[in-house]
């Protein structure tokens, strides 16, 4: 049996995916999840290679794709290291903080 995987847009591909401060959020101001005040996800679910494919993004018309999305095995790491060099502090593009 063949199973039908719906492409979802990804926090990977958006060029307003930004990580700062220990969070990812949205630079046009979206709340990508209602678990946190300011709509923000924890950097871990980037550090854990998540799918992040929050639902504002499904349906956003400031979507704006810079490529496809980081092939999954290429997602998130574990070396404590890394997550200080991709870190917390430097607000960049999420697809850059993964590259
Ligand atoms: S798709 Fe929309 S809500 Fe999602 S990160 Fe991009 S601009 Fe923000």
């Amino acid at each position: 049996m063949q199973v039908n995987k719906k492409k979802r847009r990804t926090l990977y591909e958006c060029a307003h995916a930004r990580v700062g401060t220990g969070r990812i959020y949205c630079n046009q101001k979206y709340p990508l999840s209602q678990a946190s005040l300011d709509g923000s996800l924890d950097v871990h679910r980037l550090e854990e290679g998540k799918q992040l494919a929050p639902k504002v993004c499904q349906q956003c018309d400031d979507f704006d794709c810079m490529g496809p999305p980081v092939p999954e095995e290429e997602r998130g790491w574990l070396n404590m290291k890394e997550v200080k060099e991709h870190g917390s502090t430097d607000r960049q593009a999420l697809r850059e903080a993964v590259a």
